[in-house]
């Protein structure tokens, strides 16, 4: 199977379509999404229609949480606050109903996907040993699939070892090999608003039989998506940062 691993779209459909006909090209048969759908971008009721009809497994990131339940804004900053308060007004009530039934965690036989960590499945950012050792400490498949951080990047460790977790980055794209009798959390990067300061939408796929994963970064119309967000009223630094991966 050649999975495509989607993250963090935050309602950038231009990105979201460069980056689905990329992993097509590549053979995905089958899609993941890791949350945050919408947030921050002009085009949230196309992204979920989208992303629904993949008909993949899609989780519930802390975005889609601060959509549906006000007071999960209250940590946001204001320029997040004032684009989840602008999503949520339109949104069609169809997708609202829709990102209220997705799920926080999600297990397959050989991964688990979750959008932020396992010990917080909406909010943690995993970015370093530390975080990863709690995940680790309550995976049991061989891969955990996160998004959040919008960092490509992923740790590995030979299974039931808390002690030499290693970190890779992939902020130019690259491959992973999934070796038997290691563990890994791997976190492909964000589609719509990639920062690791390449502006390049990011995205992935899992080859199963080869064992391999491929981290790509996929050119999009970065002008067309930040001028919709300032047509929209939305903040300016969401259209500007799109031009810094940032
Ligand atoms: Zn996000």
């Amino acid at each position: 199977m050649r999975l495509g691993i989607l993250s963090d779209i935050h309602s950038n459909l231009e990105a979201l379509t460069s980056c689905i006909e990329h992993l097509k090209a590549q053979g995905c048969d089958h899609f993941l999404v890791l949350g945050d759908i919408i947030g921050y971008g002009a085009n949230p009721n196309e992204c979920c229609e989208i992303v629904r009809s993949l008909k993949a497994p899609c989780l519930r990131g802390n975005h889609e949480e601060a959509v549906l339940n006000p007071q999960a804004r209250e940590d946001f900053n204001p320029a997040a606050q004032e684009a989840v308060e602008w999503t949520a007004k339109n949104l069609s009530s169809e997708n609202l109903q829709w990102l209220a039934s997705l799920p926080k965690i999600y297990k397959e036989a050989l991964w688990t996907a979750v959008h932020g960590s396992l010990s917080d499945p909406i909010n943690e950012y995993l970015v370093d040993e530390s975080s990863a050792r709690e995940t680790f400490m309550l995976l049991h498949t061989p891969i955990c699939w996160i998004g959040h951080s919008h960092i490509a990047s992923a740790f590995l460790r030979k299974e039931d070892s808390l002690l030499g977790i290693q970190k890779r980055n992939f902020p130019q794209g690259g491959t992973l090999k999934i070796e038997p009798g290691f563990q890994y959390i791997i976190n492909c990067g964000s589609v719509g608003q990639p920062r690791d300061r390449n502006p390049l939408s990011a995205c992935g796929l899992w080859d199963s039989e080869a064992g391999v994963v491929f981290f790509f970064r996929v050119n999009y119309n970065i002008a067309l998506a930040q001028e919709k967000i300032l047509q929209a009223g939305l903040p300016e630094i969401l259209a500007l940062r799109l031009s810094y991966g940032w």
